[in-house]
């Protein structure tokens, strides 16, 4: 059975401290609310990131992810980070494919699929991103859009490789924008992309695959996005960085 997931995004925000102190008031906010079959994945800045692994609290579904790894396994790439070394400091997800990387980092298809491989091979999950922007939208070209960026940057895996991640729907046009795709619009592309995918591996693989919307959620519109049938949770920027919010985004999961 596929999994209910509330993820949040840091993105570059929270010095050290403050981080810390807000990944606390979360977990202390959410112990008693997570279910089993719940999860809340916290992605951080590389500097958090070790110390949050110690700040989680045994048996509260609340895991660690990265905001992007190298699509090497180690060498010289100053400034980068490796799979490996997120693996070794406990960290268990990590987002590829946003679109903030795919536009200010230019990082393609080709070199996401990359990433993919080298993040399942050393037992990261990915939170692969898929989206498309406003002008595609308007050209309504958003159900090629998608589905390109599904065969191209993940249909490449083994259905038991594929299993291990988790799509992200996120329109561009909503991202930190305070727009909203409408219930029924996520709903609609939700459908599509599990079609999409039992079409490559099958309807089981497609209804164990958790698919999150992304773009300007928060408390207020949480309860009817997560209530289509076809859309399992979110990955939360702004209404990430405030533990109130995020909290009561969390609860609407329930
Ligand atoms: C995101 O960055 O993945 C995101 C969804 O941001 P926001 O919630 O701020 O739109």
């Amino acid at each position: 059975m596929r999994k209910k997931i509330v993820a949040g995004n840091w993105k570059m925000n929270q010095d050290y401290q403050s981080g810390l102190s807000l990944f606390s008031e979360v977990v202390n906010m959410v112990s008693d609310e997570i279910t089993g079959d719940q999860l809340v994945i916290v992605c951080s800045p590389f500097i958090h990131l070790n110390s949050l692994v110690q700040l989680k609290k045994a048996g509260v579904n609340v895991f660690i992810g990265a905001q992007n790894c190298h699509q090497e396994e180690s060498g010289a790439y100053t400034g980068e980070i490796s799979a490996q070394m997120l693996k070794s400091a406990g960290v268990e997800y990590v987002i590829l494919g946003h679109s903030e990387r795919r536009q200010y980092f230019e990082e393609s298809d080709e070199l996401l699929s990359k990433k993919v491989n080298t993040a399942l091979k050393n037992g990261l999950k990915p939170i692969f991103c898929i989206g498309e922007t406003l002008t595609e939208r308007n050209a309504s070209i958003h159900f090629d859009v998608v589905k390109a960026q599904l065969e191209k940057g993940l249909f490449h895996l083994s259905a038991e490789e594929f299993s291990s991640i988790i799509l992200a729907y996120e329109p561009v046009w909503a991202i930190g924008t305070g727009l909203t795709a409408t219930p029924e619009q996520a709903q609609e592309i939700h459908a599509f992309i599990r079609k999409i995918i039992a079409e490559k591996y099958g309807q089981q693989v497609a209804d164990d695959t958790t698919i999150l919307y992304g773009g300007s959620c928060n408390p207020k519109n949480a309860n009817d996005l997560f209530s289509q049938a076809d859309i399992d949770g979110g990955l939360i920027g702004g209404a990430s960085l405030k533990s109130r919010d995020f909290t009561d985004i969390i609860k609407a999961l329930n």
